[in-house]
């Protein structure tokens, strides 16, 4: 009896193991895109550049999840992961040293 317990305990501390892992394997990698976001960040878009498309060209999808959308007018918006926007602040010392040279 006492040893069932022990692996009912064994099996939930498992699962909320590896609902952690999930949690924080998701939230890093890709960064999806609401349907309220996706609307919001078009409006903005719009009032913003003054864009009077009628509707979002197409939807980017990565992983099967919306990451961002193509305007009508042209105009690109990709949510910004967080695996990425490491790297670009690591690159940042780089370009500031490239751009030295040309000034
Ligand atoms: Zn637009």
């Amino acid at each position: 009896m006492i040893m069932l317990l022990y692996l009912l305990m064994f099996g939930f501390w498992i699962a909320l193991a590896l609902y952690v892992l999930w949690f924080i394997f998701k939230a890093k990698t890709v960064q999806a895109l609401t349907l309220d976001d996706l609307a919001l960040t078009w409006k903005v878009h719009k009032n913003q550049k003054g864009c009077t498309a009628s509707r979002i060209h197409s939807l980017i999808k990565e992983n099967d999840e919306v990451v961002g959308f193509r305007c009508d007018c042209g105009y690109e918006f990709v949510q910004k992961r967080l695996i990425t926007q490491m790297p670009v602040k690591e690159k940042q010392p780089l370009i500031i040293q490239k751009q030295l040279p040309t000034i």
